[in-house]
């Protein structure tokens, strides 16, 4: 070459400002300078076809488009190369030279004019964010850039820098059509030479650009970005093939939902709930599993600020064109954007679930056993879907069998007009809960009530306070919303003898006396049938309570709540009848009735401490016998 041939030119200055920030700040992850000139090489590919497919390049159209990156561990060298459309001299200076000037972006207005001139062709590019080159300074000394247009004046030609300052341009190299950027990769670099750690970061970053991609002859993407596709072109085993890759998972996906949307925003999603909740069995908390990409071209992994967060047992893809890209892919910037994504993909995702639990309820509980703690987490804490996260909550029924579930809807739809409340009572179990006083008054009445099992349902369910009108009542809430009695339950408890109505006032006056601090109130129940008391809460429910007593080491006590008692129950008639002739032992027996509905209650936690008493109990009952 001669010095006539060789052009040395200087960087406009804002790219020398530009390289600076970028080669030492923009990114933080080194590799996604490969990312980069792999997306450049594609957005190159992809206006080669475009140009084949409006017949404007006949030439060559038989040649496949695609990436081949060469590595050289010995020499430190990394080669990223395409048969795409080259670059010509001027645009070598325009494209590499200037800033706020992307040749790309420059393209795709001319495609869009191109386009309202009524020509039908779409295209998928991605390069639109105008710095992506100069991330190679990142990691290399020196780029060497050889290059050939397609344009029949297109010449060889050899771009250089080393990114101080300056380039030059030389006619050279051998290329039929495209670029090959080669890389001296920086000391501190050079494992860009190994083809293991460049594989992987392609596989990673650009997995699914739409161009084969081969490292020294491999090819390394072989999943198709299947997601921009349409759902009836793709067989199960792709979705399956695709969310194995995604989420680097083994299993099979229990669900999967592939959308697309072009109002409020343009994006298509293909999402997945695996077959196993790994949290579940202790393992550490999940990380969120969607990857954001901006067509095709990966912008985030694992994003976190696209799903809420009790959303990150999901897996897969979400993929939006109108993403404001400007400079860093890292940094998400239009946050009232994304907050709208999370918005769209959220709400898309509970309407898919309640699709789904509706078609396939046997499928749902399955969901619902592996993933339901997810689903309560949102319904506690994301306000902005609570409402319709607490339509996919499932419980266990008075009304059905143990282990059937049913939904708070189906509930409002069985309770007749006239019962204004959905009824909901805590225990361990299903038996414990059968076997307590609490569902007492609802069996009278005929009433279903739904068991919750989990102290977190009755902390959602008392937040949520109502379902589509009807109230939501605790059974051990003191609360006025009882259903009626059935006729027979009604003749029933007018039947049984008991304390004389007018012996009442003075016997739940005298409890109260010798209670004292430890209840708010004593009353003649209403609700009771079976047990001789219950304990109620006026604010709450029990499982709130038990929360606060385990938080609170000095509330050793169970906190005061009303005590009723049932006067028609033989311990009640006998408390009396010890009352009336003053005998000692009615007191003890009235603290007992209260500490046995408090463990009923679930609130006493050390029944250690009631062991003497229970003697002395005991002691009398033997002494009788
Ligand atoms: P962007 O891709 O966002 O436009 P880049 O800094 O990555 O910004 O690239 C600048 C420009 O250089 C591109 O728009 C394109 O015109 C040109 N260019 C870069 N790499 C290639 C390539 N492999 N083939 C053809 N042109 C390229
Ligand atoms: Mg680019």
């Amino acid at each position: 070459m001669t010095a006539a041939n060789k052009e040395t030119r200087e960087f406009q200055t804002e790219i020398k400002q530009l390289l600076d920030i970028v080669i030492n700040s923009l990114y933080t992850n080194k590799q996604v300078f490969l990312r980069e000139l792999i997306s450049n090489a594609a957005d190159a590919a992809e206006k080669m076809r475009y140009l084949t497919l409006t017949g404007a390049e006949t030439v060559q159209a038989a040649q496949p488009l695609e990436i081949r990156v060469e590595t050289d561990e010995a020499a430190h060298t990394l080669a990223i190369s395409d048969n795409g459309v080259g670059m010509t001299r001027e645009e070598l200076v325009e494209n590499l030279g200037v800033i706020a000037h992307s040749g790309s972006r420059s393209f795709i207005e001319a495609v869009r004019a191109g386009k309202e001139a009524g020509s039908p062709v779409d295209l998928g590019m991605i390069g639109q964010f105008g710095v992506g080159f100069y991330a190679a300074f990142m990691v290399a000394e020196k780029v060497i850039l050889t290059t050939r247009s397609y344009r029949p004046e297109g010449e060889n030609l050899i771009w250089t820098s080393e990114g101080a300052g300056s380039y030059d341009i030389t006619p050279g190299g051998e290329i039929a059509r495209g670029t090959t950027v080669l890389l001296q990769l920086k000391e501190d670099a050079y494992s860009f030479a190994k083809p293991d750690v460049v594989k992987q970061a392609i596989k990673q970053y650009s997995g699914f650009v739409p161009y084969p991609v081969f490292v020294n002859g491999e090819k390394v993407n072989t999943v198709e970005p299947i997601w921009m596709k349409n759902k009836n072109e793709i067989k199960d085993e792709e979705y399956t093939e695709f969310y194995k890759y995604t989420a680097n998972a083994w299993d099979e996906p229990l669900y999967r939902l592939h959308f697309s949307s072009d109002a409020p925003l343009a994006l298509n999603a293909l999402l997945f709930a695996p077959a196993e909740n790994l949290e579940r069995f202790g393992f550490s908390r999940m990380e969120r599993g969607v990857n954001l990409y901006c067509k095709k071209v990966l912008i985030q992994e694992k994003a976190e600020a696209i799903t809420p967060e009790w959303m990150r047992f999901v897996r897969g893809v979400l993929d939006s064109a109108d993403l404001p890209l400007n400079i860093s892919r890292e940094t998400l910037q239009d946050s009232a954007l994304i907050a709208k994504l999370n918005d769209v993909i959220t709400s898309r995702f509970i309407k898919f679930l309640q699709d789904e639990a509706k078609n396939d309820p046997a499928k749902y509980a399955q969901f619902w056993e592996k993933f339901g703690r997810f689903i309560k987490e949102g319904a506690a804490n994301d306000f902005a879907h609570k409402n319709d996260l607490l339509k996919l909550m499932r419980f266990e029924s008075s009304k059905k069998a143990a282990g059937e579930l049913v939904s708070l809807a189906e509930y409002a739809e069985r309770a007749p007009e006239t019962q204004k409340a959905i009824y909901y009572v805590n225990g361990p179990n299903r038996e414990t809960i059968e076997s307590g006083p609490y569902l007492e008054p609802f069996r009278a009445a005929d009433a279903e009530v739904l068991y919750t099992f989990d102290p977190v349902d009755d902390y959602i369910l008392e937040r949520a306070a109502e379902f589509e009108g009807k109230k939501l009542v605790a059974a051990e809430e003191d609360s006025g919303d009882l259903p009626p009695r059935t006729d027979a339950a009604e003749a029933e408890a007018e039947a049984a003898d008991g304390v004389p109505a007018a012996e009442r006032p003075d016997l739940t006056g005298w409890f109260k006396q010798i209670l004292g601090e430890q209840v708010t109130e004593v009353r003649v129940s209403a609700r009771l049938t079976d047990s001789p008391a219950v304990t109620l809460t006026s604010y709450g429910t029990h499982s709130m309570q038990r929360m606060m007593q385990l938080m609170d080491q000095k509330m050793a006590d169970a906190p005061p709540g009303v005590l009723e008692i049932n006067c028609a129950h033989p311990i009640i008639i006998g408390v009396n009848e010890l009352r009336k002739k003053e005998d000692a032992f009615a007191a003890e027996a009235a603290a007992q009735v209260l500490r046995n509905a408090q463990l009923a209650a679930g609130l006493i936690f050390d029944p250690r401490s009631l062991v003497n008493k229970l003697n002395d109990v005991l002691a009398r009952a033997v002494a009788k016998g």
